[in-house]
């Protein structure tokens, strides 16, 4: 026991002491000593009833207790129950303080961020921004539902997804359609979600400025080339056989510029498309032209195998698919050595259909695979110049296949060879119609 309440609990035994030796005095005079020393006792004990009916009453009524005066055990009860009140209230100060400052944190943020209940959803608080960027009115938005408050913004089917949902990386804001909005949906703890909406306009802007010189460059770049490879078509190296060298490499040259122009051209316009045409693109068709390609392309050094085992036919942009198969076929014809075997295989799967196509050439080290259909990348720039590469091929297959909510598989083992498979989901599967059945590339 701490000193203090040794000292309170000595002076109060004292007082009972004190009092029961004067009752005991004051009976041996009156001659009724048990009666005075019955009385005192009591009285004691009224005494000490009536502290803790009034302890009982102060902390019911959550009154300030006093800074206690003396030092017996009520005293002492005073003085612990006034230092917990004193420091339950500097702690409360001080969370106040730091949800003020939180607060303060969250209104000043250049985000909009918007607190919804995750069951009702409706919303619980926004900070200012959330009323420059989505339009919300403080207090005439509170409590209320947060899909028809933030309309047109879809937000209430994407509420449906819950923890799913992707961010929706473009939208119109609903104060102004100007305004570009990147808007990510939090759950931060069970019952609450965090909305939080992003300016984007100079970032769309920006992209938009990126792609549009992209494609100027490359369409004036067009012209000029056209007139350069027509020109050099025309000369013929067996007339002048000592430029004959120097021809043929201005010719592959520009063929390849040509080629990248192309390329570029072909990226920024699937980069312009948010979505691609519903056609039913046959199938069968598709493999016969491949296998085309493939035969032209490998000029008889590999061995080629065309595997049509699903009967059915996608739903796409014929041209778009058609390119994005056909950038696979070159690349596996140009990095496989001549002896090599190349299949094309189109087959169902357990979540719709695959086209895959396989090799038996160098492969890919593992290292390269996460990097591999980003623009201009290469695993080897000398191999893939030396083939007639652009670095824009892949890039092109995976924008093509993510316009066909489509996905680009790629296995590869170093000197083994690859697989490149396109899956699709059922969605975009149609069963073959009966003309094409059965037949193979
Ligand atoms: P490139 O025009 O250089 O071929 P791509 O985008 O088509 O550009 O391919 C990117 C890189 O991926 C290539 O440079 C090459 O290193 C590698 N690659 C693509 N396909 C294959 C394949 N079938 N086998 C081995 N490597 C490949």
């Amino acid at each position: 026991m701490p000193p203090r309440i040794h000292v309170a609990w000595t002076r109060t035994l004292l007082q009972l002491a004190a009092v029961l030796t004067g009752a005991a005095v004051v009976g041996a005079l009156v001659g009724e000593v048990w009666m005075a020393l019955a009385i005192g006792a009591l009285g004691v004990v009224a005494w000490h009833y009536w502290k803790l009916y009034d302890l009982l009453r102060r902390l019911t009524s959550r009154s300030r207790v006093p800074p206690p005066q003396g030092d017996g055990v009520w005293q002492e009860t005073d003085r612990l129950l006034h230092r917990g009140q004193q420091d339950m209230r500097a702690r409360k100060r001080r969370l106040i303080a730091m949800l003020r400052a939180y607060r303060a944190v969250a209104a000043a943020l250049p985000d909009a961020v918007v607190v919804v209940e995750r069951n009702s959803q409706r919303i619980q608080w926004f900070n200012t921004a959330a009323t420059t960027l989505l339009g919300l009115r403080m207090p005439r938005d509170i409590g209320k539902p947060v899909g028809p408050t933030l309309q047109p913004l879809p937000v209430a089917h994407w509420f449906a997804h819950g923890r799913r949902a992707e961010p929706m990386l473009d939208v119109a804001s609903p104060v102004s359609s100007g305004t570009r909005l990147e808007l990510r949906l939090i759950p931060y703890s069970e019952d609450l979600w965090l909305l939080v909406a992003r300016d984007v306009t100079k970032l769309v802007r920006l992209e938009q400025m990126r792609r549009d010189f992209v494609a100027n460059v490359s369409h004036e770049l067009r012209t000029p080339l056209t007139v350069v490879h027509g020109y050099l078509d025309m000369l013929d190296p067996a007339e002048q056989p000592e430029w004959a060298p120097m021809l043929q490499e201005m010719q592959h040259q520009s063929q390849r510029m040509t080629q990248l122009v192309e390329d570029l051209l072909t990226l920024s316009r699937l980069e312009a498309q948010d979505s691609i045409g519903e056609e039913t693109v046959s199938m069968a068709s598709m493999l016969a032209s491949l296998r085309r390609e493939l035969t032209m392309l490998s000029q008889g050094r590999h061995t080629i195998g065309v595997d049509d085992a699903s009967a059915t036919d996608l739903v796409g942009s014929p041209r778009e698919l058609h390119s994005a198969f056909s950038n696979l076929v070159s690349n596996a014809v140009r990095y496989t050595p001549a002896g090599g075997r190349i299949t094309i295989r189109y087959e169902a799967t357990a979540h719709g259909v695959a086209l895959a196509v396989e090799d038996t050439g160098y492969g890919i080290p593992a290292a390269h695979l996460p990097r591999i259909t980003e623009r201009f990348y290469r695993v080897s720039t000398s191999r893939s110049r030396e083939s007639g590469g652009t670095g824009l091929g892949l890039a092109i297959v995976k924008h093509v296949l993510h316009l066909h909510q489509a996905r680009l598989e790629i296995d590869s083992e170093v000197g083994r060879g690859s697989r490149f498979a396109c899956h699709f989901t059922a969605e975009r599967v149609r069963p073959r119609e009966a003309a094409y059945l059965g037949a193979t590339g």
